[in-house]
């Protein structure tokens, strides 16, 4: 139903006989004879029954409002408004719903940002270098690239600009050795690999073992060595302890931040997954630490930003001793919103929600 009711009302590509269609024969194959006529009654009338909605009314009722004008569970709206206030609610859900540019990063080790937005501009795709990432670029609207010979020769990554914060934080150096704990599908392990040259050991770790062979394809595509993928847990991980010189936690999460690209998150989340999750986020963060060397940086990275999943995580761990917030580099300064903590809401410069934290060991 849900399908068929977006189809009515957003899609031009399907004739409106062909849509009903195809959602009643879907109806069969799934339910029985009722419900496949129950589908035909409901999406025959759709597209004259959105002008029927009504909406609550938003002065005396503000969270029914948002909560049915922007499809987002009541619980969900009633948490951002305690924790953000009903101004930046109603913003973060206005800005989950709008409709999200493809960005990417520019592989920095085999082409400059200017040298790629050329030679993409040559090949037909109009782009934007985006004003507050240095690597990053949006596409103007339409299908990504994949078929160009730059995507093809690793001259970039499919990324949404808050991705690339995570490895700036945690600066890396050449020559040291990195963990990234939770790698899948290389992402970030790849951008600290263009940071340090492709002269850093990274070892890039996660549970999911197909999901690391993503990490394998992703490091070739772009040519960047150094990278050692491991299939880990990552609260048992088989290393030991004070290995690492930094330690990314860039953590299994809601992924709240990341509406526009993934509505379906609304439809499957549960009032209990921020408090679920944030059990999880707390031992990971627990074990980056361990593994970590005295002296050395952690950096706590999640695409979201519900105050379980952040600030309550850090200091959890935090209150364990021997770790201090730490700033990172300028370039970040922006979105800095504590010593050594750092977020973006969603309706801040048409970017993806995240939150991160810096830590620094006690030598
Ligand atoms: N850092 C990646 C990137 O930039 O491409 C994205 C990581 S994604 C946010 C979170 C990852 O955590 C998933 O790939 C998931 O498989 C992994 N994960 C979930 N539970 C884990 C655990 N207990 N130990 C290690 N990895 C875990």
């Amino acid at each position: 139903l849900r399908m068929g009711v977006f189809q009515s009302l957003f899609c031009n590509q399907v004739t409106f006989p062909a849509m009903v269609h195809t959602s009643v024969d879907l109806a069969k194959k799934r339910g029985h004879a009722g419900t496949a006529k129950l589908v035909n009654a409901v999406l025959k009338r759709a597209p004259e029954s959105l002008e029927m909605v009504e909406l609550p009314e938003r002065e005396s009722n503000p969270i029914d409002y948002l909560s049915v004008r922007y499809s987002a569970p009541r619980w969900l709206v009633e948490s951002w408004n305690d924790d953000f206030g009903a101004e930046h609610c109603g913003e973060i859900c206005r800005a989950s719903c709008s409709q999200a540019p493809y960005s990417a990063r520019t592989n920095t080790q085999s082409v400059t940002r200017e040298e790629l937005l050329g030679q993409l501009k040559k090949a037909g795709h109009e782009t934007e270098p985006h004003p507050d990432v240095a690597e990053a670029f949006i596409f103007s609207p339409g299908p990504v690239p994949f078929n160009s010979h730059a995507f093809r020769e690793g001259r970039f990554f499919v990324q949404d600009p808050s991705s690339m914060l995570a490895p700036h934080l945690l600066e890396p150096g050449p020559n040291e050795v990195l963990l990234d704990l939770c790698a899948a599908p290389g992402g970030k392990s790849t951008h600290l690999a263009q940071l340090t040259q492709a002269r850093a050991t990274i070892v890039a770790s996660d549970v999911n073992a197909s999901r690391l062979n993503l990490v394998n394809e992703n490091a070739e595509r772009l040519g960047l060595g150094g990278i050692h993928p491991v299939a880990a847990h990552g609260e048992h991980p088989p290393f030991r302890t004070e290995t690492f010189d930094r330690v990314l936690v860039d953590a299994p999460c809601t992924g709240l931040g990341t509406l526009r690209r993934h509505p379906d998150i609304k439809l499957r989340i549960r009032r209990e997954d921020p408090k679920r999750l944030a059990q999880v986020q707390e031992a990971l963060l627990r074990s980056g630490v361990q593994l970590c060397k005295n002296g050395g940086l952690i950096v706590y990275a999640v695409c979201t930003f519900t105050e379980e999943e952040t600030d309550r995580v850090v200091r959890a761990v935090l209150g364990d001793g021997d770790l201090e917030f730490e700033d990172g580099p300028e370039c970040l300064s922006k979105w800095k919103i504590g010593p050594g903590q750092y977020r973006i809401l969603p309706q801040e410069g048409g970017m993806d929600g995240y939150f991160l934290t810096r830590l620094r060991k006690a030598s």
